[in-house]
């Protein structure tokens, strides 16, 4: 069964209420929308009173060396940084006169996922720094670097940290120095203006490869007399949002496209990999000052690596000088120059900011008694050894969550409950996931959403093991064994949700961006704090 609630864990507890989450009279509004959305009077239009006040702030989070880097079947201990890693903070309130009509905070990192209790922990910590602002408006989603540190202490043999950096050393370090750079910026929000557009750079590419007899393998041989085709589409758009101050100096840029940052995870130091190179090149024309937020649009079959025409490529970065990362981030910022004085033409001020936070239960991947077996068999032959090696406590803790997961499913847990923020700017709707979201759903979205734009941002907010979200080609094109690479990607071993979740992702993302596109935009009350 299929349950969908607003918030339905804040409304459980004390104090927070779902006023908090809403606010007054347009949270009334929508929820009712949101309920009846078959019935709902026309749109009206965007109020012309509200005034958007933005602070923006950087926060440097490279870890001190050595650094233990999640990302990979092992871990690695990195001993060099490549580049550094940071958390880009974008503040947003509007108001009407001295009152609030809504706000956000987004934080835009060089991590790989914002893995359970992390958003919820920093939330805790950075809340009494912020009067006036209520927490659950703030999100943190991952950039996807493979080169960053390990954030859960157990995510590998604690031994092979040695004296590295790990989870329980950085988390702390992070907290402090993200907290810094959002209340620097929600501090520092000042009347600004915004700007959108929308441009092209091939960064992210379709990752899984199809043979003659059907089956598909992440990244496989495209040298193969048995190669038949890439999976599936690719998205190469580029959304961009561009943050003014009252002098109408670029301020910060939001970026959105469907591609993970994961161009240097083979290396084995720190990097924020293509993005630094992006905010290098935009900084250069817009000043040092200038803060870049890198989402990930969803790209759960999409990385930055190349399945064929790699030599030509690969002559192309020599003749230019530069490295893949370098490559990918000139691709960036040429796309958002390309658009910038474009989007200059319509920059507006008094735009409305509406911004819902939901709590969203989607349907399990059921796991059947025969995975189960499976999975089973594969944690009893790691656990056999006398000594864990190379990918076995990977591998144990991939298949162990398998069996964890059909026992909750078989006492009738069958449904994952994921937090979702879904924003209108002006004409520009701004939806999260916290998956490895195919790129199809993202598509959909697009297709479906009534906005004018739609910034789509995965790995947003607590994510689980087991986090890609598949199509249904992709379950066909293979099985879950006792291979931990059998079909990766698109197996229960790697699938919270299965290809049915999805959906009901993508109809609860557009009915709650339809519904703000049919709600007038504000005025509401005040948050609660
Ligand atoms: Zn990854």
């Amino acid at each position: 069964m299929v349950r969908e609630r607003l918030a339905p864990r804040i409304e459980k507890k004390p104090g927070p209420t779902y006023r908090r989450f809403f606010g007054g009279a347009l949270a009334v509004v929508v929820a009712g929308l949101l309920l009846q959305t078959t019935t709902v009077p026309a749109v009206e239009g965007p109020s012309s009173k509200a005034k958007l006040l933005m602070g923006a702030a950087t926060a440097d989070i490279t870890p001190e060396l050595p650094a233990a880097l999640t990302g990979f079947q092992t871990v690695r201990i990195a001993r060099t940084i490549q580049s550094p890693l940071t958390a880009n903070v974008l503040a947003l309130e509007s108001r009407q006169g001295e009152r609030t009509v809504d706000q956000a905070i987004l934080v835009s990192c060089d991590l790989c996922v914002i893995r359970p209790g992390i958003q919820e922990e920093f939330r805790k910590h950075v809340a009494v720094r912020l009067p006036g602002f209520d927490v659950g408006k703030l999100f943190l989603a991952a950039t996807h670097t493979h080169s960053a540190p390990v954030l859960k202490q157990d995510q590998y043999d604690e031994e092979q940290y040695g004296d590295a950096t790990q989870p329980k050393d950085y988390l702390p370090f992070l907290y402090d120095r993200m907290a810094e750079a959002v209340v620097r910026a929600w501090d520092g929000r000042s009347p600004g203006a915004v700007a959108w557009g929308l441009g092209h750079a091939v960064v992210g590419h379709n990752r899984r490869v199809v043979y003659a007899d059907g089956h598909a393998q992440m990244l496989g041989k495209t040298n193969d007399p048995k190669f038949r085709h890439v999976e599936g589409y690719e998205d190469h758009a580029v959304d961009v949002l561009g943050f003014y101050d009252d002098q109408r100096q670029l301020k910060a840029a939001a970026i959105s496209l469907a591609g993970t940052a994961q161009m240097s995870q083979g290396e084995g130091v720190v990097s924020a990999d293509f993005w630094h190179d992006a905010r290098e090149r935009l900084r250069q024309r817009y000043g040092k000052g200038l803060c870049v937020l890198g989402f990930s649009a969803p790209a759960g079959d999409q990385c930055p690596h190349l399945s064929y025409r790699k030599k030509g490529e690969a002559r192309m970065d020599r003749l230019r000088g530069l490295s893949r990362t370098q490559e990918l981030g000139r691709r960036i910022a040429e796309a958002f120059f390309d658009v910038a004085d474009v989007m200059a033409k319509d920059v507006r001020t008094d735009v409305p900011l509406v911004h819902l936070v939901r709590q969203v239960d989607l349907p399990q991947q059921i796991i059947t008694e025969a995975e189960y077996a499976i999975a089973r068999k594969v944690c009893a032959d790691v656990d056999a050894k006398n000594e864990r090696k190379g990918w076995d406590t990977w591998v144990r803790r991939l298949y162990g969550g398998v069996c964890q997961r059909y026992v909750a499913q078989q006492q009738g847990d069958r449904s994952y409950r994921l937090e979702m923020h879904v924003l209108r700017l002006g004409d520009v709707a701004i939806a999260t996931n916290p998956f490895e979201l195919y790129v199809d759903y993202g598509v959909q979205i697009q297709a479906r959403s009534p906005a004018d734009q739609t910034f789509l941002i995965q790995l947003a907010s607590p994510l689980d093991d087991a986090y890609y979200v598949p199509t249904p080609r992709a379950v066909a094109a293979g099985r879950f064994s006792e291979k931990v690479m059998d079909n990766y990607s698109a197996t229960v071993m790697t699938n919270i949700v299965g290809p049915e979740g999805p959906q009901v992702l993508v109809d609860r993302t557009v009915e709650t961006i339809a519904a703000l596109w049919r709600a007038p935009p504000g005025p509401s009350a005040a948050p609660s704090r």
